[in-house]
């Protein structure tokens, strides 16, 4: 209740949200596809998502952003609406981070929604205590649960990244508005990702997920054209046809995993100032923290 303001209304969503993940997410899925599928025709239902969006979405983390939340060691607390500048939505962007090195990781539901590999589907991580306490109480069998160390976790996100899944970290009005779940995630089996390409058949300004607040830059000299760039972006920010190599920055969410994946290091990831603010904890430690 606390975490909600005492908000009872927040606090029973958020309870039934993490301890009937599975339907929950499976539902929201199945909705947004029933729309997007017979409805897309209606514009203004476009108008209808948008107070969804701003109550749930993510923000795109680069490795190394990823990494420094995983090995923090001390509470974070980031709540003024300033933060809009990193996760831009109304309602859901505090970065508050309780208890950090307390991690569980539990089934993922957007995964098993959409039939993901069974290797795969124990990866949702949870970063504080908590949260996390309740996934360990609540959805130990039913979900998987289990508590990790900060290592663990963080080998996890680099086992999913080397198989070309993104990272994502969670913001819900439900779960107090703030950080505090990373999931790893592939356009093929993210119910967050898709309801984004469904929504933007209402509405193309609709997204999800914000960007990283990086954008990359392209080495001719050291390139050999192999090709695989273009084929681990999911989102078709590079293109390689004819043995000529193009990059298309506003689709370019500034996951990295082109750079994390080329054989010859001609990509580099820089951060772009007509993009969101980064997730970065340092840069939040010295300027946004409380
Ligand atoms: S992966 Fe690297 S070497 Fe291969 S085409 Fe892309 S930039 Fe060039
Ligand atoms: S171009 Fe690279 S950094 Fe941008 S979205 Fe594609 S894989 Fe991610």
């Amino acid at each position: 209740m606390a975490k909600h303001g005492w908000r009872l209304d927040r606090a029973i969503h958020n309870y039934l949200y993490f301890a009937f993940y599975y339907p929950y997410v499976k539902i929201a899925y199945l909705v947004f596809r029933f729309l997007a599928n017979h409805f897309s025709w209606f514009k203004p239902f476009g108008a209808l998502l948008k107070p969804a969006f701003n109550r749930y979405h993510a923000k795109i983390l680069s490795f190394s952003d990823t990494q420094k939340i995983l090995e923090l060691n001390a509470d974070l607390s980031a709540v003024s609406a300033k933060n809009k500048q990193i996760v831009p939505y109304k309602y859901a962007y505090k970065i508050l981070l309780q208890e950090p090195d307390y991690i569980a990781v539990m089934d993922c539901p957007c995964k098993k929604t959409l039939n993901a590999p069974a290797w795969s589907i124990n990866s949702c991580i949870c970063v504080g205590k908590t949260t996390a306490q309740f996934w360990l109480d609540r959805c130990g069998k039913k979900y998987h649960a289990r508590k990790i160390s900060q290592n663990q976790a963080l080998d996890l996100i680099k086992t999913f990244r080397a198989q070309g899944y993104l990272t994502q970290a969670f913001f819900k009005v439900a779960t107090g508005g703030s950080l505090g779940v990373i999931c790893n995630c592939h356009i093929n089996s993210c119910v967050s990702l898709q309801a984004t390409m469904f929504a933007r058949r209402f509405d193309p300004s609709l997204s999800m997920s914000a960007n990283s607040g990086y954008s990359i830059e392209h080495n001719t000299t050291l390139c050999r054209n192999c090709g695989t760039c273009a084929k681990i972006c999911q989102f078709g920010a590079i293109r390689f046809r004819d043995n000529i190599w193009t990059y298309d920055s506003p689709i370019c969410i500034g996951c990295e995993l082109c750079a994390e994946h080329c054989p010859q290091q001609a990509i580099t990831l820089v951060r772009d100032p007509n993009k969101t603010v980064p997730l970065d904890l340092d840069l939040i430690k010295a300027e946004y923290a409380e």
